[in-house]
């Protein structure tokens, strides 16, 4: 029986059920956008079941947990830093096989034999990262039937992260390159820089192989060097793509430098990857099944992805949620440009004071979009309140910052930047969430900069799509319930300048 639960739910068995018509009149690729809580999951797993063979992808590591639990005849596949070695204390990224060798232990490696399961399976589990990177330069997994991207609003965002090239100072003396990045003051010097260190990061990683394969070297030694050498062949495979690709027609690249105590650090990155996804991604899929809540704009979700629009069918789900018990009040408290944000904190400051004291027991969650209002907030509330705050510093904290709240039976707050996707708080864990600022992608990135110079649609669509994502996490069934409140004075204008791309059941749930 493909489909996996006993009863659908409002939507889902349309969507199947138009998802397989589409492929079967002859579309490559068919997209379901349906919202949070409405069970793509199924979909997708139906789907995937009903394949010959299957890739499922998901962006989250939460949602790849999720899916290998609720669904244990999907072979689960990870990256191999996940799965011990048994010939050296360490994980199979950097065991002692990565050069080439072999021992006696290895015929029952969990990394090799977890492999060899996801290739016999029907349908394989991954997650964006391991499946580009296995499909594209290992051996192993081949073209299957159908590959699903969840999240596939993530699918551009992947891509970006696996081609893009970095190359630092620090990085290049670790592994014992001596080449340092030039101080210059023109990209194209850069982009020479980033030919002519080629044959370089070559050499050092020839000789990092003798001495890997040579004489027997201490455990840490050996450990680090292999380290050193899977850093250069990662670089060196993305500077291949970068150099040839950069003559291509629809392909351009920017660099964007930083500097550093440590030194210099340039990182590369094509404006646009859509002439990347065919031969990088799709092509391991004879059709493609795409799911997210966040679609928003077809046109421009596809462009994104080089996919035709006649090659491609959306298939739309509706909320089944009431709007009453999601609605979003926008406050208007606080201009939240640049221009106006130091000035205005306090204003933000205040209001979630206000907010704390209104939802005295109930545990919430609280958008500052980046880490700076996050701080400001924190060293601006009234003591009385910062207990029931909690929040990280940085990406690594973001984990802790969450199984805290998760564990706390105190009416907690979680105080993040990074938490617009890829989390649910059903129920008690959040009664009520605020959106501090509306997330416009950063412009201080080139890459972003160009982006929105070249397709301003772009930069709209991916901001209603962080705000859409953003208001999902509180609200998980038909009757779970959460209030969101938004800040930024800017919103009620941007809901008007946006009220086509935004979806219908967002829309329904502002109020005026
Ligand atoms: S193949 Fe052997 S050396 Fe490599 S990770 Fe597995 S057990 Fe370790």
């Amino acid at each position: 029986m493909p489909f996996p639960f006993k009863t659908y739910r409002k939507g889902q068995l349309e969507a199947i059920d138009a998802a397989r018509a589409a492929f079967g009149r002859g579309k490559r690729f068919v997209i379901i956008e349906a919202p949070t809580g409405s069970g793509k999951s199924a979909i997708a797993v139906t789907m995937a079941r009903e394949a010959g063979s299957a890739y499922l992808l998901t962006a989250q590591k939460l949602l790849q947990d999720q899916y290998g639990r609720d669904f244990p005849d999907l072979a689960l596949m990870k990256g191999r830093a996940n799965y011990r070695c048994l010939v050296a204390p360490t994980h199979a990224a950097a065991a002692p096989c990565i050069t080439g060798r072999k021992f006696p232990e290895c015929d029952d490696c969990p990394y090799f034999c977890a492999k060899d399961e996801a290739m016999a399976a029907n349908s394989a589990l991954m997650n964006y990262a391991y499946y580009l990177t296995e499909l594209n330069y290992q051996g192993g997994f081949g073209p299957r039937e159908l590959l699903v991207l969840d999240e596939a609003h993530n699918a551009e965002g992947a891509l970006m992260g696996f081609i893009e090239v970095t190359l630092s100072d620090m990085q290049l003396r670790r592994v014992g390159v001596e080449e340092t990045i030039p101080t210059a003051f023109d990209d194209g010097e850069f982009f020479d820089f980033a030919e002519d260190v080629v044959p370089v990061l070559t050499k050092r990683r020839r000789e990092l192989e003798a001495q890997l394969k040579g004489a027997k070297l201490p455990p840490d030694i050996a450990l680090e060097l292999l380290t050193h050498k899977q850093w250069l062949d990662t670089q060196l495979s993305r500077l291949e793509l970068l150099s040839y690709s950069r003559d291509e027609e629809n392909v351009e690249w920017v660099v964007e430098r930083t500097t550093g105590a440590d030194g210099q650090r340039l990182t590369f990155k094509p404006v646009r990857v859509a002439s990347f996804a065919e031969p990088l991604m799709f092509r391991f899929g004879e059709r493609v099944l795409m799911l997210s809540a966040t679609i928003l704009d077809p046109p421009t979700y596809l462009r994104s992805l080089g996919v035709e629009p006649e090659d491609a069918e959306v298939i739309a789900v509706a909320s089944e949620f009431p709007p009453e018990n999601r609605p979003i009040y926008p406050r208007n408290t606080a201009r939240m440009t640049r221009h106006y944000l130091e000035r205005d904190l306090p204003k933000v400051v205040a209001e979630i004071t206000e907010l704390l004291e209104s939802h005295p027991s109930d545990k919430g969650l609280i958008h500052t979009h980046t880490y700076k209002i996050a701080a400001a907030i924190v060293k601006g509330l009234p003591k009385r309140h910062r207990d029931r705050i909690v929040t990280h510093y940085g990406p690594d904290g973001r984990d802790a910052a969450l199984e805290q709240h998760l564990k706390s039976r105190k009416p907690t707050v979680l105080l993040t930047p990074s938490m617009t996707e890829g989390i649910d708080l059903p129920g008690d864990l959040s009664r009520w969430q605020v959106l501090c600022k509306l997330p416009y992608p950063y412009l201080g990135d080139p890459q972003v900069a160009r982006r929105r110079e070249l397709d301003p649609t772009w930069y709209d669509w991916r901001t209603c799509l962080s705000v859409v994502q953003a208001y999902g996490r509180s609200v998980r069934s038909a009757d779970d319930f959460a209030v969101t409140y938004v800040l930024d004075a800017d919103f009620s204008a941007f809901v008007k300048r946006q009220r086509g791309r935004l979806p219908g059941w967002f829309l329904e749930a502002v109020q005026e």
